[in-house]
C-alpha cells in the first residue's frame, strides 16, 4: 500500500506516493495527536467535500491545534489531487498531525502537518456479502463517555478500540462489530453508524458519544424525504431482538445491510433497499442528475 503509483499532497506539495514519509519520532504516531477524514468521490466530484473539510478543522480544534491550511485550500487540494490521480470514483483521506520537533506528552511547538491521499477503494465490505447483509459481532469495548475522550473528533486515538473490536470480530468470522456506549446502549459499528427498522419506522442511536456521520445525516434526510418516521433515540440492547432490518452508514461503507448481530437476525428489507438506492442517487454529481 505504501508503494502505490501517483501522488500524495503533503504540506502544500504533491510528492510521489512512495516518498510521502514522516519521521519515526512523529508525535502523532506516539501520542495519537492526529485527526483525519474519509471522503468519496463519485463521477469526479467529492461528495459533501466542504462538510468533511470543516469536520477535519473542527477535529483539530478539539485536539487543540489549528491546521495551517484553510477549508478552501484543503478543498482545492483534494480536488486537484483527484484530477492528478486521474480517478473519478475514489476514496479521499486527508490527515493532520503534530510533527516530530519535540518528544513527550507536550508538543506545543511541534509543526502541524497535513496530507491527502486518494486511492480506489470500491467496497469497504465484500460486495457479494453486502447485498445479503453483513454479520456483526458484539464488541467488548464500549464507546467512551465524552468526559473520557473527545468523542466528537474524528481522531486517530479513538480508533484504537475500533481496530481491536474489528480484529476480534474478524477472528470469529464476522465482517465487523457493533459497539455499545459506556452506558450500555447501542452506539455504532467500528467505522460506521447504525440504523434499525421496525414497523415501517427508522431508529438510530443519538450521536452523543460517537461521530454524527455525514452519511448518517444524509440518510436521515433521505428517509424523511420518503416520508419515513426517523427516531434518533436511545436504543437499548434488549430491543435488538425486535428489530426487522438493520443497516450501517458511512462514507466507506455507504449504506450496508446487516443480516446478523450476534444471536439476532435481520432481513434485507424494502426500507433498507430504498435507502441504499436513494443514497446511490444522492452521491452522484449534480450535473449528472440534471442531465438525466
Ligand atoms: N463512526 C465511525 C467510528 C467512523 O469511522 C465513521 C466513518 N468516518 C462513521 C461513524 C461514519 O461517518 P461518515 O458518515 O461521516 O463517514
Amino acid at each position: 500500500f505504501d508503494q502505490l503509483e501517483g501522488f500524495i499532497w503533503m504540506n502544500g506539495e504533491f510528492v510521489k506516493w512512495a516518498d510521502a514519509k514522516i519521521h519515526v519520532l512523529t508525535h502523532g504516531l506516539h501520542y495519537a495527536s492526529a485527526v483525519f477524514e474519509g471522503e468519496r468521490a463519485y463521477g469526479g466530484e467529492i461528495f459533501k467535500l466542504t462538510e468533511h473539510t470543516e469536520r477535519l478543522h473542527e477535529s483539530a480544534r478539539i485536539l487543540g491545534f489549528t491546521i495551517p491550511w484553510s477549508v478552501e485550500e484543503i478543498d482545492e487540494a483534494c480536488r486537484a489531487l483527484l484530477k492528478k490521480q486521474g480517478f473519478t470514483d475514489a476514496y479521499v483521506r486527508p490527515i493532520a498531525w503534530r510533527g516530530s520537533e519535540q518528544m513527550g506528552v507536550a508538543a506545543q511547538n511541534n509543526k502541524i502537518n497535513c496530507a491527502i491521499a486518494i486511492w480506489q477503494w470500491p467496497s469497504y465490505f465484500d460486495p457479494a456479502q453486502k447485498l445479503k447483509g453483513i454479520r456483526l459481532d458484539i464488541a467488548e469495548y464500549r464507546r467512551p463517555d465524552p468526559r473520557t475522550a473527545p468523542s466528537r473528533a474524528k481522531a486517530a486515538g479513538l480508533y484504537m478500540i475500533c481496530t481491536l473490536s474489528k480484529h476480534a470480530a474478524e477472528a470469529k468470522g464476522y465482517a465487523d462489530a457493533m459497539m455499545f456506549d459506556w452506558r450500555g446502549n447501542v452506539a455504532e459499528a467500528t467505522g460506521a453508524n447504525i440504523f434499525f427498522v421496525k414497523d415501517g419506522a427508522v431508529h438510530t442511536p443519538i450521536a452523543d458519544c460517537f461521530l454524527n456521520g455525514i452519511t448518517r445525516q444524509t440518510v436521515i434526510d433521505l428517509a424523511r424525504q420518503r416520508g419515513l418516521e426517523v427516531n434518533e433515540r436511545v436504543v437499548k440492547p434488549e430491543e435488538l431482538e425486535g428489530f426487522e432490518q438493520c443497516f450501517l452508514t458511512g462514507t466507506a461503507a455507504e449504506v450496508t445491510p446487516v443480516s446478523e448481530i450476534g444471536p439476532y437476525n435481520f432481513q434485507v428489507g424494502e426500507i433498507t433497499k430504498t435507502l441504499m438506492n436513494d443514497y446511490t442517487a444522492a452521491v452522484q454529481p449534480k450535473q449528472a442528475i440534471a442531465a438525466e
